[in-house]
């Protein structure tokens, strides 16, 4: 065994060794792999198999089509079986809210390159005889569904990677990682202490104790979950070709050939959470005890749909234990806090994402980042306020739901008012709707009386139309009200503040007093945050951007730190409220002797005001794109500011605006969101963000070299805004666009203008056939949908509200 390597790998189940083989495939090749015993010793042995590319987030399906195409890659590369069989599937349809989910996935899949396709429930019967299609509306077939054999594919990455240069040491348990003053790591193990440049967590099912040697929580735990192969039976081995998978959500089953029987497993409701204070060290190659009385009601419900298995005996239960994150996604990269210390563990689905987490984590660790937006299984997309008591139940209901339809306006029940506000109650007794972003409590909207207290989980609009309309008018009449404790905040301090900014930010960074909007880029040029930057003198300055990117940022921010910086997370510490519309200035100034007239406080200015007995640090923004100032205080004052506020505002009917209403005000000045129009696929110049670019300041800001060649060659497409005619649902991303019978473009995000009274949308289209009045069509959900391209804002285009 080598005592010193670039990276150690801890875990040879099949997620390690795809990290491995990624690593030498992309050009590492002094790395190696450690196994506490043979490799598949964890959940993989246990696996199905099974491998499908449908996940309601897009970046993860496309890595999923990665990981399929790769296995035929493996096979030749290194002669080894992975015991393929392209089988294809289709998922059931039972009900008209998935039949929507379907179509949607459809209309993704268009532009990703993913061939499947609507099904009646005559062609499902005609893929697969076995299938009884009493009340199935139609499904979504998809080609490359298939499964494999799990220790034949995880041989086959290892093979790989051994013939890129890797060594890989079994029965060589972990038992202390320790790290080094420099950074490095001392990883010791049975067999001696291994020097390591970087360590990856790939314990898969003991990756919470791996990582509790590092002093980090990974929030992830294993679920018990069971399928059972059947007896020969002759409706499969008649057949003269293999049967396609059925997955049928409606009875939380998947199901596909095994031999001459059927293989069928179950995401029961009754389930188990395994192992909760720890998997034991001494778990390996033993199945655990049935729990047959568990699925008793699935397993019912599968007789109905699939006759045949009444008939055919059952012949093995597999009960196995596998991990889950909060939301079913894997937790991948840098983990926050630890230099050197990467995360690939959480993968529930093995066989279809380990390709995919091995190429992501393998660019990550050589190039710095990922080719493609990770954040979706980004590990620092929970941040210090997730513990075990938050993931074991999210990790339930997300097992519960595996199969549950997703919609895209859909608050989930379990641990809620996780983190809240002092503002919480009050918003509460006024109607609030509640949503969560990043564990804390937002209100999405204001619910009247007679009106119901929970949105109803749609594709298309749901019943907070009426009053998103109220709260959207509110404000373009008079003015509104609302909280800004979900954006992240920063405090930058230090001698040398603005050089550090000017470093890492690629726009202007503002003078003293003022504000500026600044898209940070990743070292390709791509966008990894946009920030509203306030100076608030020579040695302090406030970020402000996205909620839920705050563990992502800091640990961006520390990456790239300087000595004499400080950077403090002050998110939750300083909130306070928005108030907006073009009555805004009024209630303000009634709140304070101070003068925030026009002439003495201008749009994008920054600075402090005595607010009764409140000192509080007002900025001119709002994301509303109306007359607007965001009001921060201490948390501990937030009420008393609420007081002040509410108190002159009644003069003026002040309302308070939820999240829904702020994001249909955006859309009337097309304004982009972080997360849709703006992440790590786009680059400034496609988004429309290159206005806030100071291309040629002197510094060497990160990302500069690639955003002046891209502003040499310019942008192969860019974004637009349609205004789409449309019925009940409006575009919510990554609707394909059609022109001329082709699929040219995809949208980011979309919405209903109350102001306006027209549904919008906003999409990429290449940048040759943009052109005034373009008309193409939006496919949503499975309609297609005229959309006429517009140049002009919908509200304000003068910007006369806004500035002045
Ligand atoms: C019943 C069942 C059915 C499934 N069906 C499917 C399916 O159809 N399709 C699919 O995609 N997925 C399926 N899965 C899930 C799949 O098995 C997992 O996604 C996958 O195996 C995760 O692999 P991993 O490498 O992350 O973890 P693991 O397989 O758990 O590997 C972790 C490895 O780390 C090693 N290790 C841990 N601690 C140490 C240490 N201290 N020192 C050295 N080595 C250590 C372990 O020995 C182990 O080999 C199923 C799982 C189960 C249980």
């Amino acid at each position: 065994m080598k005592t010193t390597t670039k990276v150690c790998i801890i875990g040879g189940g099949v997620v390690g060794c795809s990290v491995l083989y990624h690593l030498t495939k992309l050009g590492w090749s002094d790395v190696m792999l450690v196994e506490r015993s043979e490799l598949t010793s964890g959940s993989t042995w246990h696996a199905a198999g099974g491998f499908h590319t449908l996940n309601g987030d897009t970046n993860m399906a496309a890595l999923q089509g990665y990981t399929i195409r790769l296995y035929k890659e493996l096979e030749e590369l290194t002669g080894m079986s992975c015991g393929l069989h392209h089988v294809g599937g289709v998922t059931l349809a039972d009900t008209p809210e998935r039949m929507d989910m379907m179509l949607a996935e459809r209309a993704k899949h268009r532009f990703m390159g993913l061939n499947t396709e609507i099904v009646t429930p005559e062609e499902i019967q005609k893929l697969s005889p076995i299938t009884n299609v009493d009340g199935v509306i139609g499904g979504l077939y998809d080609p490359l569904d298939g499964h494999l054999d799990p220790s034949g594919t995880t041989h086959a990455y290892a093979k790989a990677a051994r013939m890129g240069g890797a060594e890989i040491v079994l029965h060589n348990p972990v038992i202390e990682t320790n790290q080094r003053p420099d950074g490095t790591w001392d990883v010791v193990t049975k067999l001696g202490t291994i020097h390591a440049e970087h360590i990856v967590n790939a314990g898969g099912l003991w990756a919470r104790e791996l990582g509790a040697m590092a002093g980090v929580y990974l929030p992830l735990h294993p679920m018990e979950h069971q399928y059972l192969v059947t007896e020969e039976t002759p409706e499969v081995y008649e057949r003269d070709h293999e049967l396609p998978h059925v997955m049928d959500p409606g009875g939380e089953s998947y199901l596909r050939q095994e031999g001459r029987g059927i293989c069928i497993g179950f995401y029961e409701q009754a389930c188990d959470p395994w192992a909760v204070s720890g998997t034991p060290a001494d778990f390996g190659h033993e199945l655990l005890e049935n729990k047959l009385d568990r699925i008793s009601d699935s397993v019912e419900f599968a007789f109905n749909r699939f006759p045949v298995l009444q008939r055919a005996g059952i012949k093995t239960i597999i009960n196995g234990p596998f991990t889950f994150a909060p939301d079913g996604n894997p937790l991948v990269g840098p983990v926050p806090g630890l230099r050197n210390y990467w995360s690939a563990c959480g993968v529930m689905a093995g066989f279809s994402q380990g390709g995919g987490v091995g190429l992501s984590l393998a660019q990550w660790m050589i190039d710095g980042e990922a080719e493609r937006d990770v954040a979706a299984m980004d590990v620092a997309r929970f941040g210090d306020w997730i513990s075990a008591d938050y993931t074991r139940p999210k990790v339930v209901e997300n097992y519960q739901r595996r199969f549950s339809v997703s919609y895209p306006n859909e608050e989930l029940p379990v641990a809620r008012e996780w983190n809240t506000t002092p503002m919480y109650d009050t918003w509460a007794e006024q109607g609030a709707v509640f949503g969560a972003q990043y564990g804390m409590e937002v209100a999405n909207y204001f619910a009247t009386p007679d009106e119901a207290d929970y949105e109803t989980p749609t594709f298309r609009r749901s019943n907070a139309f009426n009053a998103t309309a109220r709260e959207v008018m509110a404000v373009r009449n008079s003015v509104g009200i609302n909280e800004v404790h979900n954006f992240g905040k920063y405090r930058i301090m230090g001698t040398d503040a603005r050089g550090w900014l000017d470093r890492i930010m690629a726009g202007r960074i503002p003078k003293p007093g003022r504000i500026a909007l600044n898209p940070m880029l990743s070292p390709k040029g791509k966008l990894i945050g946009d920030f509203t930057v306030s100076c608030l003198s020579e040695t302090e300055f406030l970020l402000t951007a996205s909620f839920g990117m705050q563990a992502i940022h800091m640990r961006w921010f520390e990456q790239h730190g300087a000595d004499g910086i400080t950077i403090e997370n002050i998110s939750t510490a300083r909130i306070g409220f928005q108030i907006s519309g073009p009555n805004a200035r009024k209630v303000l100034s009634a709140c304070t002797m101070d003068d925030v007239s026009h002439e003495n406080f201008k749009f994008l200015d920054v600075r402090e005001v005595q607010l009764g007995r409140l000192k509080a640090l007002v900025q001119r923004v709002s994301y509303t794109g109306d007359l607007g100032y965001e009001i921060y205080v201490d948390a501990a004052e937030q009420l008393k500011l609420y007081k002040i506020l509410t108190h002159t505002g009644r003069a003026y009917n002040m309302k308070p605006f939820g999240m829904r209403a702020m994001m249909s005000l955006r859309l009337d000045k097309f304004f982009g969101s972080w997360g849709s129009e703006f992440c790590p696929d786009y680059t400034p110049l496609e988004t429309g963000m290159d206005r806030f670019m100071a291309y040629d300041k002197p510094t060497d800001y990160l990302g500069k070299a690639a955003a002046l060649a891209e502003r040499a060659a310019g942008a192969t497409r860019k974004l637009c805004t349609f205004e789409v005619e449309v019925d009940d649902a409006d575009v919510i991303g990554y609707e394909p666009i059609w022109l001329d019978g082709k699929v040219v473009g995809f949208c980011t995000s979309g919405g209903y203008s109350h102001y306006a009274k027209k549904s919008i949308a906003f999409g990429f289209v290449p940048t040759d056939q943009i052109k005034p009045d373009l008309a193409v069509d939006i496919e949503i959900l499975g309609e297609m949908r005229p959309a006429k391209r517009i140049e002009q804002v919908l509200f304000d285009p003068e910007s006369s509200r806004m500035r002045c």
